[in-house]
């Protein structure tokens, strides 16, 4: 990419915002652009034709060579590029595209329409094969459109990297999976902000993640060196001598913190006046499988069960579903794990899945809505973590509930694939608990009732954010205008560890507040006792609890909620340096 752009007026140190702490250094990885096709219509047909006809044939020669190199394994990889490449070579697709330029269509937009032609036709069919055809279809697209706009695609020298910083303008949770995260040192990501899932997925990972930079996407070039400051929020492009010497140091640094981290494993997650404070983590795709056992954790307070949907090629079996959530629980041993519903739409979108462009997809057609409006989805998923619990306990929650009734109809449907169990004989639970997310204020309005119902509430202080300041959590423009810490969101954040002591109905947090040690140690002081964090994150949150006192903290916060400030992030900051209170 960028090969004519003038690069000599760039600058080797730009400023961001950090979205995850760390530091890392590696070989520059453009993540696949998604293009927007702004020209629709061709001035000259001959050359529409010919920019498709090279792009096309560069195309198909990277599909070659990649085969052959794939070759030499054995595999379903092999049959996925080959049926890949067939797709590529398909001369109707490639006429149909050629037609559409006569017609006077530009090569991209004419490439983009015979797309919309096939999905047109294919979109309705319930069969599953030409459904994974229709997604490779939309995979060579964008990958044809790579090559017509001239982006360098081809990755081949990321297999020698040993470690890589990926660039990207932005991302699905999934999209790092396109990676080997084993080597990932960092993350840029031009329009990121804290919460939006594939800075989640980062941080769960230890990467450390920078954003808000204007063009550094187009900025930089793929295996350019490339350091990534994400304690201070600084991008270093072509480091010299001096800056990698002062990485090498911080990286150092960090390896020794981990290692104190770690000592407290076996230490309990108590504070200094004896409250004990129970953490579990948060599990999305596989890698976070590791955490249960390396941290010592009270067991899984949020399961995402859609990232492994997410980076499905299809939507996972009844027999495919009871699978993954059996590994989950084995890996848990006798801990406990809370299973989320499937939480689609919004920034978390299944590949093989339609959404039809929504206007505000955040408030859109999201989460419990799709999950209640196509039933069938929520009982496979319900049937199959019923019998992955088998014996055992199990325990649901559903997502973005916004009103009693909605609880009920979602409790409802698992409650009705345990009596099929039973009729079918099978073995079933020992006990099933049913508890709902707070995200959504409405379901604030009515939690006395709603507690009389649920089993357990857990706070996603992610999605609640954004729908009480009305404000986009993956809005890079309005990451600083409003803070979790201040009266507004606190205010809500105390009636609901209120409502629920006062219900004895066990409420937690496992939005990304529980995460960050100043906002945990705020929480605390809320009377938060149970709190669902990144596995990443887990050490540093059970050193502030075992440096914090509750009683104290509690009288400071409410001191802190009268404060009509904008943030009150400075006062806690300044108030755990003079109590002691280790917040790294
Ligand atoms: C939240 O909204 O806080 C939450 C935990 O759910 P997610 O981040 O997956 O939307
Ligand atoms: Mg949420």
């Amino acid at each position: 990419m960028n090969g004519t752009k003038n690069t000599k007026n760039r600058k080797d140190k730009y400023k961001g915002i950090s979205l995850s702490n760390g530091v890392g250094i590696g070989i520059a990885a453009i993540h696949r652009r998604h293009h927007n096709i702004t020209k629709i219509f061709a001035e000259n047909k001959e050359q529409e034709l010919n920019k498709l006809a090279t792009a096309h044939a560069q195309m198909n020669q990277d599909l070659d060579d990649k085969f052959d190199a794939a070759k030499l394994g054995m595999g379903e990889h092999v049959d996925i590029l080959d049926a890949y490449r067939m797709f590529a070579k398909d001369k109707g697709w490639y006429k149909r595209i050629t037609d559409n330029i006569d017609g006077g269509l530009t090569a991209e937009a004419a490439v983009e329409r015979a797309y919309e032609d096939m999905w047109k036709r294919l979109s309705g069919t319930t069969d599953n094969y030409m459904r994974e055809r229709l997604h490779d279809l939309r995979d060579i697209t964008d990958r044809l459109l790579g090559y017509i706009y001239g982006d360098n695609i081809d990755n081949s020298f990321l297999k020698n990297a040993k470690d890589i910083i990926v660039v990207a303008q932005t991302m699905g949770p999934a999209d790092l999976m396109d990676y080997d995260y084993h080597k990932i040192r960092g993350l840029i990501i031009e329009d990121g902000t804290p919460t939006m899932h594939v800075a989640i997925v980062a941080k769960a990972l230890g990467i450390p993640v920078v954003s808000k930079i204007k063009g550094i996407y187009t900025e930089i070039k793929n295996g350019e060196l490339i350091g990534v400051d994400g304690d201070e929020g600084y991008v270093y492009i072509q480091p010299d001598q001096n800056v990698r010497q002062k990485f090498i140091d911080r990286l150092e640094e960090r390896e020794k913190l981990r290692k104190k981290l770690a000592t407290l494993r076996k230490l309990p997650s108590k504070t200094k006046d004896d409250v004990r404070i129970n953490l579990y983590i948060n599990v999305g795709l596989n890698f976070d499988l590791d955490y249960i056992s390396t941290t010592n954790c009270d067991g899984v307070g949020l399961y995402r069960t859609e990232i492994p949907f997410m980076a499905s090629e299809t939507m996972p079996s009844v027999e495919q579903q009871t699978q993954y959530y059996q590994e989950l629980l084995d890996k848990a041993g006798r801990k406990k794990v809370v299973f989320r519903s499937l939480d689609v739409g919004s920034d978390k979108l299944l590949p093989y899945w339609r959404y039809g462009g929504e206007e505000n997809p955040a408030i859109g057609w999201r989460s419990i809505r799709i999950t209640l409006d196509r039933r069938a989805i929520l009982r496979n998923q319900m049937r199959s973590f019923l019998r992955a619990s088998a014996g055992k306990e199990l325990n649901v929650m559903f997502p973005m509930i916004s009103n009693l009734s909605e609880f009920r109809e979602a409790k409802e449907t698992l409650m009705l694939e345990l009596e099929k169990e039973k009729k079918r004989n099978r073995n079933i639970p020992k006990k099933v608990n049913v508890g709902l997310m707070i995200e959504v204020p409405s379901v604030v309005f009515q939690l006395e009732d709603i507690l009389k119902e649920a089993d357990f509430v857990s706070v996603g202080t992610n999605d609640l954010a954004q729908f009480v300041f009305a404000c986009d959590r993956g809005n890079p423009r309005l990451m600083e205008r409003y803070d979790v810490l201040s009266a507004p969101f606190l205010r809500i954040m105390y009636a609901i560890s209120f409502l629920s002591a006062s219900a004895g109905v066990p409420c937690s947090v496992c939005g990304e507040m529980a995460s960050n040690p100043i906002e945990a140690l705020a929480l605390l002081g809320l009377g938060y006792r149970n709190l669902s964090v990144s596995g990443a994150s887990f050490g540093k949150i059970k050193s502030m609890i075992r440096t914090a006192r509750v009683e104290d903290i509690t009288d400071y916060m409410n001191i802190l909620l009268k404060s009509n400030r904008n943030s009150i992030r400075q006062q806690l900051i300044s108030y755990a340096t003079d109590h002691g209170i280790e917040i790294y």
